[in-house]
């Protein structure tokens, strides 16, 4: 099966580990997002599965640090506070560290998500 899955929260194809269905709910290796499956035929669809902002974020922040294997320091809650302001001003979780409101900046973070936190040992 060559189907590919697009994630719409860190916009990259990735290769379902299982064979789907519709109504399946799938989390983006990339970027820890949780997605809903609408169809497989002929193409997989998915959208990101609804949740109300503050249990998106938590759910999506706390499933990558799993995949990945990190951990939050103490200031998690002052970090998830400005992800979820970001959202009600500018309309999506927009990095509360970083300046640009910009679809890199969405947490994580393409840098984030290319391993920064190996590099440096925490995200900004
Ligand atoms: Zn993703």
């Amino acid at each position: 099966m060559s189907q590919t899955i697009y994630c719409p929260v860190c916009r990259v194809n990735f290769k379902p580990k299982e064979e789907l269905k519709p109504g399946a709910v799938v989390i983006c290796r990339v970027c820890g997002a949780r997605m809903e499956v609408l169809q497989v035929e002929p193409e997989i669809e998915a959208r990101k599965y609804p949740q109300e902002p503050e249990e998106e974020i938590y759910d999506r922040v706390n499933t990558f640090a799993e995949l990945k294997g990190y951990v939050f320091k103490d200031t998690k809650k002052l970090v998830m506070d400005g992800l979820l302001q970001k959202k009600e001003e500018y309309g999506d979780f927009f990095c509360p560290c970083r300046f640009d409101n910009i679809p890199e900046n969405i947490c994580p973070c393409l840098e984030t998500r290319q391993n920064q936190v190996k590099k440096e040992g925490m995200c900004l």
